[in-house]
């Protein structure tokens, strides 16, 4: 691709199947989910701290009782294209995007 598509923020409809992976940083688990951006087309990953909320933006469900293994995780895209113009503290295209929740044994597997 030539030029970056522009920033623009928006919310992407669909549900996003990641790969998530399972590390740690001193020795606090975090799970990171990478994959491809489909508004923008980078490739990109976001990684979630052990205390991550389910709805990590606009988190208006509130429904933080349910199991977070069903749940789909939120994240705005994380990519390191430059896409213009864009706020200072801000990464990636702006797009808002849901990925499928992390399997269930790697939120276990603190
Ligand atoms: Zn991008
Ligand atoms: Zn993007």
């Amino acid at each position: 691709m030539t030029s970056p598509a522009p920033y623009r923020r928006h919310r992407h409809p669909v549900t996003l199947t990641f790969v998530w992976s399972l590390s740690h940083q001193d020795g606090q688990p975090e799970l990171t989910a990478s994959g491809t951006c489909p508004v923008c087309q980078c490739a990109m990953s976001r990684s979630f701290g052990p205390v991550q909320p389910v709805l990590a933006k606009g988190g208006f469900l509130g429904r933080r009782e349910q199991p977070t293994g069903t749940l789909p995780w939120n994240t705005s895209c994380q990519c390191d294209g430059y896409h213009q113009p864009r706020p200072e503290n801000r990464r990636g295209c702006g797009a808002m995007l849901t990925v499928t929740a992390p399997p269930a044994h790697l939120l276990q597997g603190s």
